[in-house]
């Protein structure tokens, strides 16, 4: 059967995060479908009878609650209508309230949610866009307007593209995306067979100069035709192994959803509903995104793009600052407007980063206004004598801050380089600061990722080298116990099972004939060390516990990529299993994590989601977007910023004739930009700082500091630090939750806390999958037959199961008899419900409830028509597998009837399809439910809101899988 491409136009794009990244949340949650559901057009009629008051045409500075009051080109660009625009906003210019009340201002004038595509460059730039959206909504059409809004997409281009492929591909449905961590893993499992060491005889030198060829292939969107040998056929085979594993990488889901675009059915299904396309940080858009981009905004679809030239960092990533500077030159009628007052910083932080910002070459010309009022001494530009000084003057002057009110969550220490941890993180250490290393570099600067690693080493037979000069240490077991005693505290017995659990994952490592359970036994072993005992109100027990939590997410990378089944060539229908056990496991196990802990793959590596009381401590590429009240920029000395590598010719695979290879080899303009960004993330205070020796050796300052001292007369001798507490750097109090995790807090709120907000991963167990594996096969047999009006016969569901039916994590046999099972009940459900497949009016359908400053997402999965006989009725399904729990199920099909409702789609019904069964459970979804559902939804947001997340001790603690963080596990 070949692959089926389908176009629905009530198949809506997903609301979740990409699967396989929940919950860590790369992508985040709770983005919107970008699909037009006819059923919920909104016009002007239907926008003013949900506004409660009169419904009139956009008269922008209208009567508002909240909104600030815009001027100038802010307002002008808010208003401009009828051709491309260009905003040039520069830092802390406010454009997220631009853009917002640009979007608001659209549905006043009736446009369709579905109308409005608007991406955003972080999974948390368009968490922060959407809340910002929702309120200028709430305030122009009231709040029941936000009910509506569910066709409007706010997201990442990635998830875009992704939902793209996923809802008219229909193949990609049961795909995954590898993140670079995963990619790296992915790459070890195949190497041999794609003859990755072709390109220079060894494995991790082949691999870097692979990833950083491929993506510029991916970033540049070259043909792979066009490359040449060793590349690429080692390319070629690649790309076959990703398919045959049902993986995309990042770059690939731009390339195909740009192919998928070629489909004319696809292109008028995606560009049709499309009016309005919003595109921020389009400085850092690379080619690659700017052919989806330049393919979307075709007549009449508009494009917006926002951006600042000045804040281009990722050129190294393939992002073109050509795009911006010259996007007037490339669209027809292109109307322009510069935001320049900066509402973020203080006079004084806006004047030195001004005045630096005149050294950029090329750059468009403009300069940033001040708008608040100035503090005390806002800039502090120092420098001492030893890196070691200058790290405990900075943990000194943070303990002080903490002490005159600041959150530590305030205050960020943005580096160049990770080469910066080291001391920071000794001087936090000994002022008890909580801290969270951002970045896979970060993380290997903290004591316990470091126990983490020698664990894993010990566990292969190898020893294990903590950075990358040093010395590697044998890792004995007695050495081992040691070092857990010394870090956990441990004594007599607790010791002495600490020593006893280690000697027999050793063993069992070994062994071949059962499958390894990576993060249960680490969080076996954590038990052992008394983790459970930990306050969990002390900051720097939980920044610990996120250190710890980072690492179980190495161990799932590594798992979802080596377990991963490929799909058996020779035999449809069934799966070659990964590896899940044995000596090479976790051989190849322990070189992943000793790679990653020497930082071999450096760079921006997604964000992380969880949230804690602590300082940021990160690098300026991953601080993009974001602000802070206190800012310390340190380690400014000659070496590390610039790197002495930079603008270095480097080898590449790719013939240099397709690309611009300087932009991947970074310039000195580069780096001056990403100080420029540096300095200008502070609100209130900024710390520049440098040393003169970092060891025995002296190495002058950095350029860039040096040239903001000279204008400041000299570095200053001591630090003045801002009077004003300005703690609290949270935009908004809007919460959004989706329908699993409300479901998971209601079983127990601590589990909730330690998985979600601290980032414990759960085991990958062998059904995962399971339950999305059967949704896609019901997917596919519903589309056949609407299209057929007749369901398929068994030959063509036989057909089905070969090419789709696929678990991510499962085994031969496990896939095998899982198959079997899930063939059984679509069979029983075609036969029993074969007139239901007739009416499915849409499936994995997205629904949003908006209530008072909580957002809950989630998708249905299935929704059908016609019920009662009734033209437009609606019943929403959920269906039960073997592996569903079931729970709270109730609830949340009560939330998408609401929400549902709230659209105005005319749902009478739900219920719950048990497909083991063959029964249906019908919900209460009657008003009071219903009342008494947002009731509950409430109160979860509240205690969420107030880090209330209580034990709920009871069965649950059986088979709950961080229990052994847990110290009420009963
Ligand atoms: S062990 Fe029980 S009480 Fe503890 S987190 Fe898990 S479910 Fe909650």
């Amino acid at each position: 059967m070949s692959a089926v491409i389908w176009v629905s136009p009530s198949i809506i794009m997903r609301p979740d995060p990409m699967p396989g990244h929940a919950p860590r949340s790369r992508f985040g949650q709770g983005k919107k479908g970008g699909g037009r559901d006819r059923a919920t057009a909104v016009t002007p009629q239907t926008a003013r009878a949900f506004s409660g008051k009169p419904w009139r045409s956009c008269p922008t500075g209208a009567a508002r609650m909240n909104s600030p009051r815009l001027t100038g080109d802010a307002l002008r660009a808010i208003r401009h209508r009828g051709s491309h625009l260009q905003i040039i906003a520069c830092a802390g210019s406010g454009k997220t309230e631009v853009v917002a009340q640009r979007i608001a201002d659209f549905f006043t004038e009736g446009v369709e949610p579905a109308a409005v595509v608007a991406f955003t460059f972080t999974d948390r730039a368009a968490q922060s866009l959407k809340r910002r959206v929702e309120q200028r909504v709430a305030e122009r059409l009231g709040e029941a307007f936000l009910g509506k809004m569910n066709g409007c997409f706010i997201g990442t281009i990635h998830s875009y593209c992704f939902h793209l492929l996923q809802t008219y591909v229909a193949r990609y449905d049961n795909f995954d995306v590898l993140d670079e961590h995963e990619l790296t893993a992915f790459l070890m499992r195949v190497h041999r067979t794609i003859q990755l060491k072709a390109i220079d005889g060894q494995l991790f030198s082949s691999l870097k100069a692979f990833t950083r060829n491929l993506q510029v292939v991916e970033n540049e969107a070259i043909e792979t035709s066009q490359l040449q040998e060793p590349f690429g056929d080692i390319l070629e085979r690649f790309h076959e192994e990703l398919e045959s594993h049902k993986f995309l990488t990042f770059g690939q889901v731009i390339t195909k959803a740009v192919e998928a675009l070629d489909d004319p059915r696809v292109f008028t299904a995606v560009h049709d509903p499309l009016r309005h396309l919003v595109v921020d940080e389009y400085q850092d858009i690379n080619p690659a995104q700017e052919a989806l981009i330049a393919r979307l905004a075709t007549s009449p679809v508009h494009v917006c793009v926002v951006g600042d030239d000045d804040q281009a960092i990722y050129q190294w990533r393939g992002s073109d600052v050509g795009n911006i500077v010259g996007f007037a030159g490339r669209y027809p009628n292109v109307a322009s407007f510069a935001i320049t007052v900066n509402r973020r910083s203080r006079p004084a932080i806006i004047k030195t980063a001004n005045r630096f910002a005149k050294s950029i070459e090329g750059r468009l010309e403009k300069e940033m206004r001040t708008h608040r009022d100035a503090g005390d001494i806002e800039v502090n530009c120092w420098r001492l004598s030893t890196e070691e000084e200058e790290a405990k003057r900075i943990a000194g002057t943070i303990a002080a801050l903490a002490v005159k009110g600041f959150r530590y969550r305030d205050i960020a220490v943005l580096v160049r380089s990770s080469a910066s941890y080291e001391r920071l993180l000794a001087a936090f250490a000994a002022h008890k600061i909580p801290v969270q290393p951002g970045g896979r570099a970060g993380l290997f600067r903290e004591a316990d990722a470091q126990l983490f690693g020698r664990t894993f080493a010990y566990l292969a037979g190898y020893g294990w080298r903590p950075t990358t000069y040093a010395v590697e240490e044998p890792g004995t077991l007695d050495d081992l116990v040691r070092a857990y005693g010394d870090r956990f505290a441990l004594k007599g017995a607790r010791r002495k099972r600490v020593y006893a659990r280690l000697e027999r994952w050793r063993l069992e490592a070994q062994d071949a004939t059962g499958p390894a359970d990576l993060v249960g036994d680490y969080y076996a072993l954590l038990g052992d060390c008394g983790v459970s005992s930990w306050d969990l109100r002390d900051g720097c027990a939980i920044a610990r516990l996120g250190t710890i939590a980072r690492c179980s997410g190495i161990l799932v990378d590594f798992e979802r990529t080596h377990r991963r089944p490929r799909l058996d060539p020779d035999v449809p229908g069934q799966v070659i299993g990964g590896q899940d056990r044995g000596e090479w496991y976790f051989r190849w196990l322990a070189i992943y994590i000793q790679n990653w802990a020497l930082g071999e793959w450096e760079g921006f590596d997604g964000e992380e989601a969880f949230t804690m009381d602590a300082v940021d401590l990160t690098t300026i590429h991953k601080a993009k977007g974001l602000e802070w009240p206190v800012v310390f920029v340190p380690g400014l000395t000659a070496r590390r910023f610039p790197p002495q590598a930079t603008g270095k010719p480097m080898t590449w695979l790719v013939p240099e004739q397709l690309f611009n290879k300087a932009r991947y080899e970074g310039s000195l303009n580069d780096e001056r930009r990403l100080f420029y960004v540096a300095m200008t993330r502070a609100r209130d205070w900024l710390s520049l700082s440098t040393h003169d020796r970092p060891n025995t050796q002296k190495v002058p300052p950095s350029p860039f500091i040096r040239d903001v001292a000279e204008k400041m007369s000299g570095y200053c001798e001591a630090i003045s630090l801002p009077s004003v507490a300005n703690a609290g750097n949270d935009e908004s109090d809007i919460l959004s939750v989706t329908v699993s995790e409300l479901a998971e807090f209601k079983i127990c709120g601590l589990a909730y806390r330690l998985r979600r907000l601290i980032g414990f991963q759960p085991p990958l167990a062998p059904e995962l999958g399971y339950g999305k594996a059967v949704h896609h096969i019901l997917r596919n047999v519903a589309e056949y037959t609407r299209q057929h009006k007749e369901a398929p016969d068994s030959r063509w569901i036989e057909d089905l199961f070969d090419e789709e039916f696929y678990l991510p994590a499962a085994s031969k046999p496990a896939h095998r008899q899982m198959r079997d099972g899930a063939r059984r009940l679509v069979d029983r459900y075609v036969t029993s419900h074969g007139e239901d497949l007739k009416r499915t009016w849409a499936v994995e359908r997205p629904f949003e409830l908006h209530l008072d400053n909580v957002v809950v997402a989630g998708r249905a999965d299935v929704i059908l028509g016609e019920e009662g006989g009734s033209h437009g009725a609606l019943v929403v399904v959920d269906y039960k597998t073997a592996t569903d729990n079931g729970q709270h199920v109730d609830r949340q099909l009560q939330i998408y009837v609401d929400a549902g409702r709230r659209e105005g789609l005319d749902i009478r019904a739900a219920y719950v399809h048990d497909l083991h069964a063959g029964a249906r459970i019908a919900i209460d979804v009657a008003p009071d439910q219903i009342k008494a559902a947002e009731a509950e939804v409430l109160s979860v947001a509240a205690r969420l809101r107030a880090r209330d997340c209580p034990p709920s001790p009871g069965v649950v603690c059986r088979t709950c899988d961080v229990r052994a963080m847990c110290r009420h596990a009963s």
